[in-house]
């Protein structure tokens, strides 16, 4: 695929025409929030095209879609609108097409320079689940908190493991995030303690949204739940060890997870990562009927974790890990999370839980990079981290390596406020 915008996109860019992933923004001096969708350091103003009639022989017809502040709508009208939308899109944005190559009016009100916009939330999310899907971080964690004897749970090889979360307090990419206070108790500690969580931790996951849901008592087969997944963010499920620890028998995680989980600005579309697809691990003990699918649904990102202390100018890499090492794929995540009848809904997100990999500096948490604050992590000038400190900025960033070009998610970061008072 050699495709080419008119547009001046660097080849490092994570935003070339054959990504061409959805957000939504407003303009720095004031505008209200609108849909637009990444080009190289642009945005493509969606609303714009919208109302010139762009759209108007796809099947979303003249309905207004993108002149509202979330995605919701879009995403709710499903892949054969979506696949029209984007090849509208990619022939508008191509080096071969004049459409809007030489409509220097129109060019002028729909491409905005990046750096002249603020990102906000892409899709207004009703629930956000949570699921635990990598085999080595559940493995991690179930040897830092039951032993090595009891490390995964009996059922976690039969299902894909999973909690409702909050959605809340999901944030966009760039919110600071005030350090939670909460109980917690100490090994040494008779009783309880209140205060600021000294084992403040990030968790590198990727969440998937859906588009079209399902209905009350109306399960999605195995088969079809691609047609319900729309696209993916990066996502940063914040936590608390020290909270989390005394908190979470026999219900499981709350407030140690539900102050704030960040998320990535750009949605890429399934259609944009099609090319990265790739077999998962080898799944044993073969999975019950209801989660069995053939083909490859995993998908190739390579995904990187940095940290920067307050004063340092530049990130310093932490964790380097792949989409890749998940354990249950999103297919199998949905057909698990509905097989009982729950319905899912527009713009619900799913994420997958802390995708830790092999090797030591693949594992996507502090908790585990510096097993439970063990080995810190050492800093540039001696400094060095067991959890995340006050005045840290955590960033998450990710990507697909094409043929000469990046499918790219940009980042999600986000700096550590102190507790209030
Ligand atoms: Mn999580």
């Amino acid at each position: 695929m050699n495709m080419r915008s008119f547009i001046d996109v660097k080849p490092d860019s994570h935003f070339p025409i054959q990504n061409l992933p959805y957000g939504v923004f407003k303009l720095k001096v004031g505008s209200k929030p609108v849909c637009g969708v990444a080009i190289g350091d642009y945005v493509l103003d969606l609303s714009m095209l919208e109302e010139k009639g762009f759209f108007n022989k796809t099947d979303l017809g003249s309905e207004v879609v993108f002149e509202t502040p979330s995605l919701n709508k879009f995403m709710s009208r499903g892949r054969e609108a979506w696949k029209q939308v984007r090849a509208i899109l990619q022939m508008a944005l191509s080096d071969e097409n004049p459409i809007l190559r030489d409509d220097s009016d129109l060019k002028k009100i729909s491409l905005i320079p990046m750096k002249d916009v603020v990102m906000c939330l892409p899709v207004e999310i009703g629930d956000y689940t949570d699921f635990y899907s990598s085999k080595e971080h559940a493995t991690n964690v179930g040897i830092m908190f039951r032993g090595k004897d009891n490390a995964l749970m009996p059922n976690w090889l039969h299902m894909p493991i999973a909690y409702h979360g909050r959605a809340s307090s999901i944030v966009i990419s760039g919110t600071d995030i005030t350090r939670p206070k909460g109980q917690r108790k100490p090994a040494d500690s008779d009783n309880p303690l209140f205060g600021p969580t000294n084992l403040l931790d990030f968790e590198l996951e990727m969440g998937f949204l859906i588009g079209p849901g399902n209905k009350l008592g109306t399960p999605i087969a195995i088969e079809n739940t691609y047609d319900h997944i729309f696209g993916m963010v990066l996502v940063n499920d914040w936590s608390a060890r020290d909270i989390q620890t005394w908190e979470y028998q026999p219900l499981g995680p709350f407030l140690a997870k539900n102050f704030a989980t960040s998320i990535s600005p750009w949605v890429v579309t399934m259609e944009a990562l099609e090319p990265f697809r790739v077999s998962g691990p080898k799944q044993e003990p073969e999975p019950l009927p209801y989660l069995k699918i053939g083909g490859d649904w995993s998908y190739d990102i390579n995904l990187e974790v940095s940290i920067r202390a307050e004063g340092q100018k530049e990130d310093f890499i932490i964790s380097k890990s792949n989409f890749k090492y998940l354990y249950w794929n999103i297919c199998q995540q949905l057909a698990h999370h509905t097989v009982n009848g729950c319905n899912t809904k527009t713009g619900d997100m799913m994420a997958s839980g802390t995708i830790s990999g092999p090797e030591k500096n693949s594992y996507g948490s502090m908790l585990e990079l510096t097993w439970r604050g063990e080995n810190p992590v050492k800093l540039p000038n001696g400094r060095e981290r067991k959890f995340i400190e006050d005045g840290d900025t955590l960033r998450i960033s990710g990507y697909c390596r094409g043929n000469g070009y990046k499918i790219g998610f940009g980042e999600v970061s986000g700096r550590i406020l102190p507790s209030s008072k």
